[in-house]
């Protein structure tokens, strides 16, 4: 029947050329492997003498690696009825790929993807700019290529046999290429690591295939059994409950604080408070993603493990079971599993008229949060406040009009059409409100030390690029991000009377702030500042082990947890 239906069908489609599902994959594929991959062409062999038969001899061989990869990688799925479909998908893939490859510097390895999967639809919204669109519109358009072939049908036999002949020269082709450019390949590879994620589409299969594979791998694994942590108190100890804020900062480089020695003042505000400025702090990674369940981790980046870090339970929950009450306020994308199971509250969709637009709320709608846990809080209570921060490309959207100080400032989430010094601007003001936040969560806690204890930590997630190198935002791979990404401003505040009531040597504590911290030391230190003693905590990198005199003494434990 289909014999007599397809032989109806082809005086309509005799102009069409009709190719094997093999043929059409191997053409198709060859097409986008070639002409998608203009930055991994660039970064192989920019940095070559174009004149030398070598390059020449590499420069036909990458070619051949490239298809052979992609026939290989695809190869597998495609059918009669999907090949066409495939290829559509590698032509869009290939075609916003490269977009975000060449409009922002990104690297799309496993992180990313996961960053992109976690990606909430207002940030999203944020990268929909006339580039993006235009993009979009041309991967749609050369997507419709594919359907202008017919595919030829095939007995199954013959198909197989056809698909083992492909299979075999792919293998045979791409292993031969990769073989005669091994010694240019290998150099290339030590240089740049993530060149390898340049090419695209197979970037974005592998990446997303990683990146799935470890949440599953995650979900499967059994949870690291829990620790006992229990609350200590120094010999004389606090009379009041404790109130400490973590502020966890977003996308706030250490290199644009005014406290850090930058020229302009962004730092206005904080300057003039009595606060201990950490001048040397390293992020644990350059994503959201990777970097706070990292910091609220024991392990740190010195022991980095991402599937350790996400099945063993974080600070929080370390101090929840010692008594500690812990809320997360966020104004963000949520914790990453960092306050799992702990009272969260999103204030991000919040109806403030003074502080919120439509989809986005400015950080302080966090004090009105504040002011609701203090009201009620009765014993000692951590507050993780989770910043909107510096969060972009729409940099002009994180502060009030009145922070429009540094100007002319990028008003564009498209940050290519943008001068540096536009951009700059705008990340610049964004700091400056970051400022003022922080300054205003430092009166708000001054107020309430009749009741509590009150203390202060800020540390930001990572850094950012502002095109420096060609590159924007962050979550370039670690070890070869550059240091904007990753040195983040860091500083602690103690109510007056409560660094003395949590043993803290300020004076101390002023001199441990002059050399190198990290986000590794955020863990420690908190566990440290509370006298929570628990198997996992490391007195060397607690920031207050140097800076405290007093013995601990136990306390009763308490009923709930
Ligand atoms: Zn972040």
């Amino acid at each position: 029947m289909s014999v007599v239906i397809e032989s109806l069908e082809r005086p309509t489609r005799l102009k069409r050329p009709t190719l094997s599902v093999d043929s059409l994959l191997v053409v198709g594929f060859a097409l986008v492997a070639l002409g998608a991959n203009l930055p991994f062409w660039h970064a192989a062999l920019a940095p070559r003498d174009l004149g030398q038969p070598s390059t020449w001899r590499f420069a036909l061989l990458l070619p051949v690696m490239l298809v052979a990869l992609h026939v290989l990688l695809f190869a597998p799925f495609a059918t009669r009825r999907t090949v066409r479909p495939l290829l559509s998908f590698a032509v869009i893939a290939s075609t916003l790929a490269g977009y975000f490859i060449h409009a922002y510097g990104v690297v799309l390895d496993p992180t990313m993807l996961r960053n992109v999967l976690d990606t909430d639809a207002r940030e999203a919204s944020e990268f929909l700019t006339p580039g993006f669109a235009a993009a979009l519109g041309l991967g749609v358009a050369l997507a419709a290529l594919p359907w202008l072939a017919c595919v030829k049908p095939q007995a199954w036999r013959r198909a197989l046999l056809m698909r083992s002949v492909t299979l075999g020269v792919a293998l045979l082709a791409g292993t031969g290429a990769l073989l005669l450019a091994f010694q240019d390949l290998g150099s290339l590879m030590r240089n740049d690591r993530s060149l390898r994620y340049l090419i695209t589409p197979a970037n974005v299969v592998w990446s997303l295939g990683a990146a799935l594979a470890g949440d599953a791998h995650v979900a499967a694994a059994a949870s690291d059994p829990v620790e006992p942590a229990m609350r200590m108190r120094t010999a004389g100890g606090a009379s009041k409950p404790l109130l400490f804020v973590m502020v966890v900062g977003e996308t706030a480089r250490a290199a644009n604080f005014s406290l850090n020695g930058y020229a302009r003042k962004t730092n206005p505000e904080l300057e003039r408070l009595d606060i201990v400025y950490f001048k040397d702090v390293a992020a644990c990674g350059t994503s959201t993603e990777v970097s706070l369940p990292c910091m609220f981790s024991p392990y740190g980046r010195t022991e980095y493990d991402e599937q350790r870090i996400r099945r063993h339970e974080s600070l929080l929950h370390l101090l929840a079971r010692a008594g500690v009450d812990v809320v997360w306020l966020d104004n963000q994308s949520g914790c990453k599993g960092v306050c799992r199971g702990l009272d969260t509250r999103d204030l991000s969709h919040e109806k403030l008229p003074a502080l919120c637009s439509e989809d986005r709320c400015l950080d302080e709608v966090m004090l009105h949060g504040l002011a609701d846990v203090a009201a009620r809080a009765q014993r000692d209570t951590v507050v993780v406040m989770h910043q909107l921060g510096n969060h972009g490309p729409a940099y002009f959207r994180r502060y009030p009009p009145d922070l429009r100080r540094f100007v002319p400032a990028c008003e564009s989430q498209d940050l290519r059409s943008c001068s540096r010094e536009e951009i700059v601007n705008a990340y610049d003001n964004a700091i400056l409100y970051t400022d003022r936040f922080l300054a205003r969560t430092i009166s708000a806690l001054g107020a309430l030390e009749s009741r509590f204890e009150v203390a202060l930590v800020y540390v930001s997630d990572h850094g950012e690029s502002l095109g420096e190198n060609g590159l924007y935002l962050h979550g370039v791979p670690y070890l070869i991000a550059p240091r904007e990404q990753k040195e983040v401003p860091m500083l602690w505040w103690f109510g007056e009377g409560s660094a003395r009531a949590l043993d803290v040597d300020l004076p101390c504590l002023q001199g441990r702030a002059q050399v190198a911290a990290s986000h590794d030391n955020l863990f420690h230190s908190t566990l440290g500042l509370l006298s929570v003693t628990t198997p996992s905590y490391k007195a060397a990198r607690d920031l207050f082990g140097g800076c405290r005199g007093g013995a601990l003494v136990s306390l009763p434990q308490p009923a709930r947890h």
